[in-house]
């Protein structure tokens, strides 16, 4: 099985579902170019300085729904670092396979990004921030299970229509964990504008680290 190859179809796929016709053209002629039996990374060609999709956004007019929006640019990035980490390991003379996937890719973050206000600080996690953080554990095992088993395309076509029956499970477990740590959740989907405090509009990303031991996160200081 090759890992690059189907990611790329999968790419092509996710463009196609929506309706991003142009960039789905691009990728085709990746494919064909790698299929020529040119292992240097087409992909990346494109999306680089000059490369035909160097200027690629997935923005409003292609997934109006913003939650939908967040989980297609996470399922692209994530097939995209697929797509990097086979081509720099075979340029380095050793083969990506399934199970150094499953062990590097994707893992729980540590990290969970929130929104904290300057002017007070208190911090606010919005219901953008808990899809953010829950997708990159949710989409890597997705995605490597469908490589796994020959139907990526399916998997990548439940991620970005979000047909995932375990993320109301995950969203329960996270927002509990955030309630433990005292952090208010409010169901906004994008990063916190306004705090919800003070009203100040002056709010930075902050960071939380999950703690090692206990059901809670950590909130650093910056
Ligand atoms: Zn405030």
């Amino acid at each position: 099985m090759d890992i690059y190859l189907s990611a790329l179809r999968a790419i092509k796929m996710l463009f196609s579902d929506i309706g991003k016709n142009e960039a789905a053209a691009v990728i085709g002629g990746c494919i064909a170019e790698y299929e020529k039996n040119d292992r240097s990374n087409p992909l990346k060609r494109e999306l680089s300085h000059g490369g035909r999709l160097y200027e690629l956004t997935i923005g409003k007019e292609d997934v109006p729904e913003a939650d939908k929006r967040l989980w297609t640019i996470e399922t692209f990035q994530a097939l995209v670092a697929i797509c990097a980490q086979t081509a720099e390991s075979a340029a380095n003379g050793f083969e990506t396979d399934i199970q150094f996937l499953r062990n590097n890719f994707g893992r729980i973050n540590d990290i969970m990004m929130i929104g904290r206000c300057r002017r007070c600080g208190r911090r606010e996690a919005t219901a953008a921030d808990i899809d953010k953080y829950l997708s990159k554990p949710i989409i890597s095992k997705r995605i490597v299970d469908g490589l796994e088993n020959g139907d990526l395309d399916d998997e990548v076509g439940r991620l970005i229509h979000m047909d995932l029956p375990e993320l109301d499970r995950e969203r329960r477990r996270l927002r509990r964990k955030l309630t433990n740590s005292e952090i208010p959740i409010n169901d906004g989907y994008g990063i916190l504008a306004v705090c919800n405090g003070c009203a100040s509009e002056d709010i930075e990303q902050s960071r939380l680290l999950r703690h090692t031991t206990e059901n809670r996160f950590v909130p650093l200081n910056n």
